[in-house]
């Protein structure tokens, strides 16, 4: 599910970069905010902050990294395992038969006996969008969209205790889901496709 801010070696959580540079923790959730795709407005609000004081949070640790923008940054922070990236590829789909951990219902099912649900089509500036089937858990009373879940392989990575292949039915407990980003994620997906 994206991106996972990692604690570091300074007592805040943050990280002292060659014995004496400190980034904050609080800087680095700054940062986290906006690669996650926040605006400054937007994530201010989130961190109960000022937008000053959350632009002057992401500066700093663009500047302590001695990066030359944003992008530049968050290269550099999964470098140096500020950031965890996880093995996710939902734009470019499932493989069928991959295992999908259900985010919502803690479930898993093979990618391809998610159900389509048809999206409705709409219009902007003058052109219309039909957007693809979005794909759903297939557990009863579930319908959480399967690319915010987890690939099997990648709970396995997490968490060497689970099987190689998950039965069907049963709840997994994974208490390594980042819970801001999980909150995130579905305040997007609800503005992209509940909001038009
Ligand atoms: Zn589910």
């Amino acid at each position: 599910m994206g991106l996972k801010q990692i604690r570091g070696n300074a007592p805040d959580g943050g990280y002292i970069i060659n014995g004496e540079i400190h980034i904050s923790y609080r800087a680095l959730e700054a940062f986290y905010l906006s690669a996650v795709g926040m605006n400054n407005e937007e994530a201010a609000e989130h961190m109960g902050i000022g937008v000053n004081t959350y632009r002057n949070h992401v500066y700093a640790v663009m500047k302590k990294l001695r990066a030359g923008n944003r992008a530049n940054a968050l290269l550099i922070a999964i470098e140096n395992g500020m950031f965890e990236v996880s093995g996710h590829h939902f734009l470019l789909g499932w493989s069928p038969e991959e295992w999908v951990l259900c985010w919502k219902c803690n479930r898993a099912f093979p990618a391809e006996e998610a159900i389509g649900v048809e999206q409705e089509s709409f219009i902007v500036d003058h052109v219309l969008i039909e957007p693809p089937p979005e794909r759903i858990c297939p557990y009863t009373g579930c319908g959480a969209g399967v690319w915010e879940g987890w690939s099997w392989s990648e709970v396995r990575e997490m968490d060497s205790n689970m099987p190689e292949i998950p039965d069907r039915d049963k709840v997994y407990k994974v208490t390594w889901l980042n819970k801001k980003a999980e909150e995130f994620i579905e305040m997007k997906r609800k503005e992209t496709y509940e909001g038009k």
